[in-house]
């Protein structure tokens, strides 16, 4: 019974692989929204709602197909 629920597969790995949801760092961008005088906010905001995987071995962002 093998129903790996927290794996992906990592391409610089090249198995899958466990990941954990990278941490928004919202003071973060919220200061960097401020130096970039706004032009930073889609970003904030793509990077707050796409749940970035990052593959618990490389530490590289694993794309999902
Ligand atoms: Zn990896």
């Amino acid at each position: 019974m093998e129903t790996p629920q927290n794996t992906c597969y990592c391409t610089i790995c090249k198995k899958n692989v466990p990941f954990h949801i990278k941490n928004v760092d919202h003071k973060k961008e919220f200061l960097r929204t401020i130096c970039t005088l706004g032009l930073w906010l889609p970003m904030w905001l793509s990077i707050a709602l796409v749940k970035i995987k990052i593959c618990d071995f490389c530490g590289q962002t694993v794309s999902e197909t």
